[in-house]
């Protein structure tokens, strides 16, 4: 029996321009490589009674899922219409190379989109081939997982099948499909299409989804527009906090990939960084380093001000008095990021009350950091008094030691003390993170030679990274010879 989903299918609901209904293409010779069975149950999927077969048939698009029943149809496919700028530049986008099969009704009321990304030309395609390379696929599955284990919000990842067709890119590659689980694939790109190429009416039908969709407290309110765009802005800081917290570096950050409810999406060329420097950029594409580590805030910001563009008709009548209220929501960004991240960056080093010094403290120990190129994840281990650190050259040198001093004067007049600001470290310093090279290594093992030891073991133990236990020394060091060269590629 094929595997069964409860689905819905609210995006149909929509103008008709902002989808087109299409089936996935067929593949060769479909195999299943994945799949995720604690997601899969979480999300309600029946799969009990399903060969690898019927998995695969389902999962590489060759047959599409019968829902459950008159309430819960069957799947019946689309592909959005979307736009963005990318790199700055707007452009007319869409689902090149996936198909949303529909909306997962979960046991508990949530509804999850079903996407198969790589799944074949759309009229959203352009000049690609609308396929994935099983490479690319891998490394979003164990990206997307280790995120979520990192407690950062993101997409997630169900499935992967085997296309048994080659693509080319730069050398043949093997196909595979990703479905991918997110609580939408509502972009801010979305509002720029809606905004460039539909009518007003057909905009503010999109907000109301959206509105309905993530931010239904916002339902009621007078003035929908500007509260979506607050809304949008928290989600927005909450998110790239949590990126700043772990180290993470997206990497594409055009606003086609930035979603409306603060998920992490679309993270092709992203990696988490070793030795902490904020122009630390490995996309292979961003040569200016526009998406550098420490320039994710203001590109929210930017970001969140093309999304204000498109909203504006929806802001005010008077396009003088749209930008007025849409400017001071934006103007707001800055006082309101600088404040989450200096609860996170005081988090990490065990302050739970941000104050001036709270703020000179974390500033000065990333500066340390910045001088020594020390570890980003390994130096907040280090202050937790945790010997996987292990390579402690840097913190043995007097600005280190001097800060420390600094440091344990003001944690022992912290309420708590020292426990409370360990019990508070615990939580924002995860002690693993999917580090490069074993990104690097547990990819190429799965993809060549079949191998899946280190890929599983990686997110395994990423899911432990805030457990009060030892970590394995494996997982913790990085590279000896650091990954200055290191280079993360589209990998369409
Ligand atoms: P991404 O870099 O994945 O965010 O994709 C940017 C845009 O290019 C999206 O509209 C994708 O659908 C499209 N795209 C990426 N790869 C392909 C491909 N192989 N075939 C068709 N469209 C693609
Ligand atoms: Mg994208």
């Amino acid at each position: 029996m094929h595997p069964t989903f409860n689905f819905e299918h609210s995006y149909l609901t929509l103008p008709e321009k902002l989808y087109t209904r299409i089936a996935p293409q067929k593949s060769a010779a479909p195999e299943m490589l994945l799949f995720n069975e604690a997601l899969a149950d979480r999300l309600g999927i029946g799969y009990a009674e399903s060969s690898d077969e019927e998995l695969a048939a389902v999962f590489a698009g060759n047959v599409l899922p019968e829902g459950t029943g008159t309430d819960h149809p069957d799947a019946s496919p689309l592909a959005q219409a979307y736009a963005g700028h990318q790199f700055g530049h707007f452009t007319i986008l869409g689902d090149g190379r996936a198909v949303l099969l529909g909306e997962q009704i979960t046991p508990d009321g949530k509804r999850f989109d079903i996407q198969l990304k790589g799944s074949g030309r759309t009229p959203y395609s352009r000049g690609g081939d609308g396929r994935a390379t099983l490479s690319s696929v891998l490394r979003e599955y164990l990206i997307s997982e280790c995120m979520h284990a990192l407690g950062i919000p993101c997409s997630r990842s169900l499935a992967v099948a085997l296309t048994g067709e080659t693509v080319m890119r730069d050398r043949p590659h093997p196909g595979a499909v990703l479905t991918r689980v997110t609580e939408s694939h509502l972009r801010a790109g979305t509002f720029e299409f809606a905004r460039q190429m539909l009518t007003e009416k057909d905009l503010s039908d999109l907000l109301d989804y959206a509105i309905r969709r993530h931010y239904p407290q916002l339902e009621e309110r007078p003035e929908k527009a500007l509260a979506f765009l607050e809304a949008v802005s928290r989600q927005q800081i909450n998110l790239i906090c949590h990126w700043m917290r772990t180290g993470f570096i997206h990497g594409v950050m055009n606003t086609d990939n930035m979603h409306i409810a603060g998920i992490s999406f679309d993270f092709g060329p992203c990696a988490f960084m070793n030795a902490y420097h904020p122009r630390t950029v490995f996309s292979s594409i961003d040569h200016a380093g526009r998406y550098a580590f420490g320039k994710q805030a203001g590109i929210g910001q930017w970001n969140l001000g093309v999304l204000a563009g498109a909203l504006l008709p929806l802001i005010d009548k008077d396009s003088d008095t749209a930008v007025e209220k849409a400017r001071s929501v934006l103007n707001r960004y800055p006082a309101e990021f600088s404040e989450a991240w200096l609860r996170t960056l005081s988090g990490k080093i065990g302050i739970a009350q941000p104050d001036e010094e709270a703020k000179s403290l974390g500033e000065n120990l990333l500066s340390h950091m910045q001088e020594a190129r020390a570890d980003y994840t390994n130096t907040f281990r280090w202050l937790m008094g945790h010997a996987d650190a292990k390579d402690e050259a840097p913190y043995n040198t007097t600005p280190f030691t001097e800060w420390r001093a600094a440091w344990e004067k003001r944690i022992a007049r912290e309420e708590g003390g020292h426990e409370a600001a360990a019990a508070l470290m615990q939580k924002q310093n995860p002690k693993i993170i999917p580090r490069n090279h074993l990104v690097e290594e547990a990819l190429s093992a799965a993809e060549e030679r079949e191998n899946f030891t280190l890929f599983t073991e990686l997110i395994e133990a990423v899911g432990h990274a805030y457990d009060d236990t030892p970590a394995d020394p494996r997982f913790t060091l990085p590279p000896p010879e650091g990954d200055a060269d290191y280079r993360t590629f589209c990998g369409t």
